[in-house]
């Protein structure tokens, strides 16, 4: 595994940062994931605009243009000579005495990338079974829209699900409604067919595979709703699935153990699986 540290490709094991990088100590910082179809980056414009504005939020510059950036990332891939997997990009502020407010004189932000494998079929079968969710309180802070490294609310959340045997955990804000995964969108399939997946002005990410599957569905026809549920309704509901760079269109079989629908992967989310992955295919670079 080769990892690249600040215009260095270097063995995983040697890729170092400092300990005075505000990444390390602050979670200023700010990350993309981008899933790799055959070696090539899915959903590129959605992954580097966002990255963009996660750091223009910050304040912390881009640290080399997008098509530098694109020959970085493509490099590690191959480097690493994976073609199924991701690829994760982290830029943080850069290294300074350690002190809350930004640095005053210039520093220039770090940057990290490593590339890991993804063994699309057991993805697939795992796609097949579908998975369980729990839920949780949402106690994450107030710019979930910034794609930050701040993720100990989200990795807690995890650990919860993992611990329940599911594979995801949604946050419930104060009214009850579902806001997002600690690593995915949420939707759900209404009894009348229409998708359901909250809006984007509250205070979630704005998931770039949640936006092109948005696409997605209305090519194919299907009604689409911008709107907040409990997780109740998702257990009244037809079907229910994620969406993220890692998890794709992945079907939700159970909330806090409670079956979704029937129980079953639903063919709405199975059928949003395959267009999307066709999608993301035809469009990577
Ligand atoms: N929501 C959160 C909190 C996430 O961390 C992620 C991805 O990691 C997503 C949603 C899905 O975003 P994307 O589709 O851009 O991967």
């Amino acid at each position: 595994r080769i990892a690249y540290v600040n215009g260095r490709f270097v063995p995983k094991r040697d890729a170092m940062v400092h300990i005075e990088d505000r990444g390390y100590q602050l979670a200023d910082a700010v990350y993309e994931v981008w899933a790799l179809f055959d070696g090539l980056l899915a959903d590129p414009e959605g992954h580097f605009a966002r990255l963009e504005r996660s750091l223009a939020e910050l304040r912390i510059s881009m640290p080399m243009s997008r098509r530098a950036l694109t020959l970085v990332l493509k490099e590690a891939v191959r480097r690493n000579r994976v073609r199924e997997g991701l690829v994760y990009l982290q830029v943080s502020r850069g290294v300074a005495t350690r002190d809350h407010a930004f640095p005053t004189t210039p520093v220039a932000p770090s940057v990290v990338i490593t590339v890991s494998r993804v063994d699309r079929a057991a993805t697939e079968a795992r796609a097949a079974k579908g998975v369980g969710v729990v839920t949780t309180p949402e106690n994450r802070w107030g710019r979930c829209d910034i794609k930050t490294v701040g993720l100990l609310p989200n990795a807690l959340a995890k650990q919860k699900a993992r611990e329940a045997g599911a594979v995801e955990a949604w946050f419930i804000d104060d009214l009850g409604l579902v806001t997002e995964g600690a690593s995915s969108n949420a939707w759900i399939v209404d009894q009348d067919g229409t998708l359901r997946t909250r809006d984007t002005n509250a205070n979630i990410l704005r998931g770039v595979t949640r936006l092109s599957l948005l696409d997605v569905a209305r090519e194919a026809g299907l009604k689409v709703e911008e709107r907040p549920f409990t997780p109740d309704e998702a257990l009244k509901a037809k079907e229910a699935f994620i969406t993220g760079a890692g998890s794709l269109v992945l079907p939700v079989v159970s909330v806090d153990g409670k079956p979704v629908g029937d129980g079953a992967p639903g063919p709405v989310a199975m059928r949003l699986r395959r267009l999307y992955i066709e999608r993301a295919k035809a469009t990577a670079i």
